[in-house]
């Protein structure tokens, strides 16, 4: 059978999470995990892959979910370059640790943690901020260098989806007075963005597939960067049918 390589693949492996802050573009938290028999579907008929990028909600809630995508890569001997994790750190524990571990052995490991004034104003709002930095420095130790603390990113992007959707006047003239490069997107940029991101869809040569596919926790293949709520109208395709993973891309249409 015909193996594919993925240029860059996004699983949204949960879309829970500890925190709820403000800015979120992913909206509300709800309890939903990617069901396991989706990410076996993922890399069934895949190879290699140049990017592959968890992210959440909080993807280190998500034990058994991350290990089995560590079981599909290793035992499927598909070639990852990097591996990236984005998390806000507020929880970790020995499995965590083992299965972030072993990723690591298999692929370039890269740990983004989230830490900008928004992450921080729900950390000290739920007395989380020394889980927070304890959480970080076991991370850089486990890691070496390969594990970047956003705590001192300045820039922030907010679109306004998701619960930035509740942003009042008053709280975006307070975030634009503090002393920071603040970009507050309106809506109506946000969906021309959204349509040159789908404009950008994914395609196939031969058996390479370029540009971005993300899977969301619900099965569903969708253009990157778009809140929960709007999700079913803009998904691509699901994977909760009969096909494969590539049956499924190559019946997305560019618009
Ligand atoms: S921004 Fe990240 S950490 Fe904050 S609520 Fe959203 S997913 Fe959770």
């Amino acid at each position: 059978m015909m193996k594919y390589y993925i240029e860059n693949l996004y699983l949204e492996i949960t879309r829970n999470c500890t925190l709820e802050c403000a800015h979120c573009f992913k909206g509300k938290k709800q309890n939903i995990n990617m069901p396991l028999n989706i990410i076996d579907k993922v890399f069934k008929d895949i190879d290699k892959i140049d990017f592959l990028l968890l992210c959440g909600g909080e993807v280190l809630l998500c034990d058994k979910e991350l290990e089995r995508v560590y079981f599909n890569i290793k035992t499927n001997n598909i070639k990852v370059n990097y591996i990236s994790i984005i998390t806000n750190a507020t929880i970790l524990n020995s499995n965590i640790l083992k299965i972030l571990k072993e990723l690591s052995l298999i692929s370039n490991l890269q740990i983004y943690i989230s830490g900008d004034k928004f992450h921080f104003m729900e950390l000290e709002k739920k007395k989380l901020v020394d889980i927070r930095n304890k959480n970080v420095r076991i991370l850089k130790e486990l890691l070496n260098a390969k594990c970047w603390d956003y705590q001192y990113n300045e820039e922030y992007k907010i679109d306004k989806v998701g619960n930035a959707l509740l942003l009042t006047q008053k709280d975006i003239d307070e975030i634009n007075s503090w002393k920071i490069k603040t970009n507050y997107k309106i809506k109506s940029e946000y969906e021309t963005n959204l349509k040159r991101i789908r404009h950008a869809s994914p395609f196939i040569v031969n058996n390479s597939i370029f540009r971005y596919i993300q899977v969301d926790a619900c099965g569903n293949i969708s253009p990157i960067y778009y809140s929960y709520n709007e999700e079913d109208n803009l998904a691509y395709g699901t994977l909760n049918n009969e096909n494969s993973f590539i049956e499924n891309i190559k019946l997305i249409k560019k618009d």
